[in-house]
């Protein structure tokens, strides 16, 4: 089903940065990687966009970027340390934390990734696919997250 809403607006905590996003919008994918689990605090729950449907409206100067693997980087505000974006150089798309953006967002959870290695404090007990760490539920060999 289509989400009810073209566009969607976010920022962060102190609200430095503003952005827009324009549908459409994957469904939400919630990490449970190491990786996610540090930078955010505790998991993270990411819709995402191509880039040209992503609009930043506000706070160039204070939107950083932390490169966490080869292959990744994670966008934050260097004033209030939130979390928000997520992304591979060059391919075309960006990942936005869900909990950034206006409510109600009309976007729903398709899914739960690196679940085989999430930390022991809690359970994930939605209905929604469960893999061990990528999209296939048996490959291990892809291991590291980014
Ligand atoms: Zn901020
Ligand atoms: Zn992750």
């Amino acid at each position: 089903m289509p989400n009810p809403k073209d566009e969607l607006s976010g920022g962060c905590l102190c609200g430095a940065v503003r952005f827009a996003i324009k549908a459409p919008f994957r469904p939400v994918i919630q990490c449970h990687c190491g990786q996610c689990a540090r930078w955010t605090g505790h998991y993270v729950a990411a819709t995402q966009v191509a880039t040209e449907q992503f609009k930043l409206i506000n706070g160039s100067d204070h939107l950083a970027w932390y490169r966490s693997s080869n292959r990744a980087e994670r966008g934050f505000c260097s004033k209030c340390g939130s979390s928000m974006f997520w992304r591979r150089p060059d391919d075309g798309r960006i990942s936005i934390l869900a909990g950034t953006l206006e409510r109600p967002t009309g976007l729903k959870t398709s899914h739960h990734i690196f679940v085989a290695v999430k930390s022991d404090y809690y359970d994930v007990r939605d209905t929604t696919p469960c893999y061990d760490r990528w999209m296939e539920k048996t490959d291990t060999a892809k291991g590291e997250a980014d």
